[in-house]
Order: C-alpha cells, then structure tokens, then sequence
C-alpha cells in the first residue's frame, strides 16, 4: 500500500519535471530561438529580398510566386522611393566632400535601366518578376522610348553634373537596337548634360555584364578619368575592375542580370 502510494507520487514527479521542460523549451522558441511570427510568408519575402539586396541569393530567374504581393507593395507602395531618396543622400554626402581638379577628369558612372529610367511600368505586367525574362518583351518595351525618369536619381544626376562631374551613362542595351530609343528616351526624362551614354557594342555581345562593364570603366581609366561614384540596381554594374572608389546599390527585387 506505501509502497504502491510512492511509486504514484514518483510518476506525478517524472510528470511534472518532464512539463516543466517542455515548457521552458517554449520559452526559448519565443525568444527567437525558432523565427516564428505568425506570418510566415511575409517574413520569408522580407528575408527573401534582403537576402537579393545583399547578394547572397545569387542568378535568380524569377520572384518567388509567393512574394509577388511583397515585392508589389515594396515597388509601388513607397518605400522603394524612401530608400532611393536614403541611398541619393548619401551619394550626395560623399559627392559634396569632393575637392574637384580642374582637369575635367572627375568622373561619375550611373546604370541606365532601373537606375536612371524606370522599367516598373514593364514589370507590373511581369507581375513584378515572378514571370521569367522576356528578352523580345523587353526589347518592344525599350523602343518605345517611355521608361519615365527616376526622380531622386534625376536629381542627383543633375547635382553632378552641376558640381562639374563627367557623368556617363552605362547600359547593356545593344547600341545598334537599342541606341536611338534609349538617348531618346534619357534626352526626353531630362538626363541632359552627361558626358557621354555608352551601350554595349557588337564586340561585347556575349560578355557578362560584370565583365563588359569592367572593360568600359578600364577604358575610361585609362582615358584618365577618375571614377568617383558608380552607380546601379544591379550588383554586375558595380563589381569586377575599376569600380569606382564608392559604389552605390540601388534596390530592384524583380530581377537579376548576371
Ligand atoms: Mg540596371
């Protein structure tokens, strides 16, 4: 009898110590020890596109159906331009601490697509990126000739060149498609005053945008420029040689160009 009375009292103990464990194993889970928000696609998508903004998601092809509302909001509903307008600022910073030669040697590098001119309006209706890449849609989007200015960037490209800046503009557009339509399209968004647009040449189809880009900005070295500031929404504008002594990324979660 004492001794069935004890072993129920030992079985009430293991219980309420095995309890006792679980619950401090819930303790952590809401301490962060598991990422848990009770909004799970929200804060994939928010991961998602940090991780694509710091380039450690790599060659993507598409958005992630699930982020498409993500990325639509984060496109369209105000903070893409909030963080424009922080990341001019800081270009602006930089640029202002500038003591230019009077050789007219200090140069600035802007992309074109998604950097000076927007492609949004495209990309809505390649639901933001979740729809692959469409080179023949792109290039009918692009003669066109109606991708409006970026207006934060319109402002700091007018700034550089008013500081006396040589500012040219760098695009993987083909030059013998795509030339005329893309001066075109930068003269009538105001983008004025630059030094000269570059666009890929026969000689450097094929080559990755990183590698081509590279070669330019050598050239542009070699010419005597001095590479002050490079800016683009694609981390290919902004890496391989000569990249500029500060290299600016502007964010762009629907698409990825090698
Ligand atoms: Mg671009």
């Amino acid at each position: 009898m004492i001794l069935d009375a004890m072993k129920n009292v030992r079985d009430v103990m293991v219980v309420l110590y095995l309890m006792l464990i679980w619950k401090t194993v819930e303790g952590f889970k809401g301490y962060g020890w598991k990422a848990s928000t009770g909004n799970e696609g929200a804060a994939y998508c928010l991961s998602w596109r940090l991780a694509v903004e710091a380039n450690n998601v790599r060659a993507w092809r598409t958005v992630p159906t699930q982020c498409l509302r993500h990325v639509e909001t984060y496109m369209v509903g105000g903070q893409y331009e909030r963080d424009l307008e922080l990341i001019m600022g800081q270009v602006s910073s930089f640029a202002d601490e500038i003591v230019l030669s009077d050789d007219g040697l200090d140069a600035w590098i802007f992309d074109i697509d998604d950097t000076c001119i927007s492609n949004l309006e495209y990309y809505k209706r390649k639901r933001y990126g979740c729809d692959p890449y469409d080179p023949m849609g792109f290039r009918a989007w692009a003669l066109v000739a109606g991708c409006p200015a970026i207006p934060p960037v319109l402002g700091m490209f007018n700034k550089l060149v008013y500081q006396g800046f040589k500012v040219f503009l760098l695009t993987g557009r083909d030059e013998d498609t795509l030339g005329y339509s893309t001066i075109y399209n930068l003269h009538s968004q105001g983008f004025v005053g630059y030094e000269r647009v570059i666009l890929r040449r026969a000689e450097n189809k094929g080559q990755c945008a990183s590698d081509y880009k590279s070669g330019v900005r050598k050239k542009l070295v070699e010419e005597g420029y001095r590479l002050w500031g490079n800016v683009g929404d694609q981390w290919s504008d902004l890496q391989g040689d000569f990249s500029g002594n500060r290299t600016f990324k502007l964010p762009n979660p629907m698409y990825f160009v090698p």
